[in-house]
């Protein structure tokens, strides 16, 4: 297999990989050809489930702890009135308004731009949302929606874990690179790669798949 067209960079300088800073989880390292190595960046997936990019000095400086979510999350707590904001759900709360409600989040082509709603009770209310969702039953679980074409709305929503939601969504699209055909889930567990990354690096990045499997396309460090 040829691996690049000579412009693979071999990384001679820290790798940060496997290092966790705060919430963010550092999965790879992204080498900027035209840039060398002074610029490093790395990519990161934070707690929330969200990819970032983040420079290692920001990492190394502990200037960077999240995807961001943390500073929001502080500065909601502070203005929040009902006194739930410290559970893990409120958090998943926003999450899921934040990727179905508000064009700037990054997901949100994924949610609120295919049409995917929350019903308007639980958009207005975290304790209605707590009380028909009940609470999360590890942090191995996450928001998963029965009908992935339906909407945020009691009867459709369900703690799951990873494994059966990224079986139950669009992670089971069939995916070829190096000739075989196999879903995007299959692919990550074969290369050890967080299913989540391997959809952020194709679907946000643009990256074919075998580039984001093997995370060697130059075009992965584009600027943010
Ligand atoms: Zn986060």
């Amino acid at each position: 297999m040829t691996r690049s067209c000579g412009c693979l960079v071999r990384e001679p300088r820290v790798d940060l990989s496997g290092q966790r800073f705060g919430r963010l989880l550092v999965l790879s390292r992204l080498i900027d050809v035209a840039d060398g190595s002074l610029n490093a960046r790395f990519e990161c997936l934070c707690d929330c489930g969200t990819m970032a990019v983040v420079r290692s000095y920001d990492l190394v400086s502990h200037a960077a702890r999240s995807c961001g979510c943390l500073r929001k999350e502080t500065t909601r707590d502070r203005a929040s009135t009902h006194g739930l904001s410290h559970l893990p759900e409120y958090h998943i709360w926003m999450d899921m308004r934040a990727r179905c409600g508000r064009q700037t989040n990054k997901a949100y082509a994924n949610y609120g731009g295919r049409g995917i709603r929350v019903s308007p009770e639980w958009n207005e209310s975290f304790e209605c949302f707590l009380r028909d969702v009940g609470r999360r039953p590890g942090p191995e679980y996450s928001l998963d929606r029965i009908d992935v074409n339906g909407n945020y709305s009691p009867g459709n929503v369900r703690w799951a874990t990873k494994q059966t939601q990224a079986n139950n969504t669009r992670a089971n699209r069939r995916l070829t690179a190096f000739g075989r055909t196999k879903t995007l889930s299959e692919w990550a567990r074969q290369y050890s790669i967080p299913v989540a990354a391997l959809g952020y690096r194709i679907n946000r990045r643009g990256m074919s798949l075998e580039a984001a499997l093997v995370l060697l396309s130059s075009e992965c460090d584009t600027a943010r």
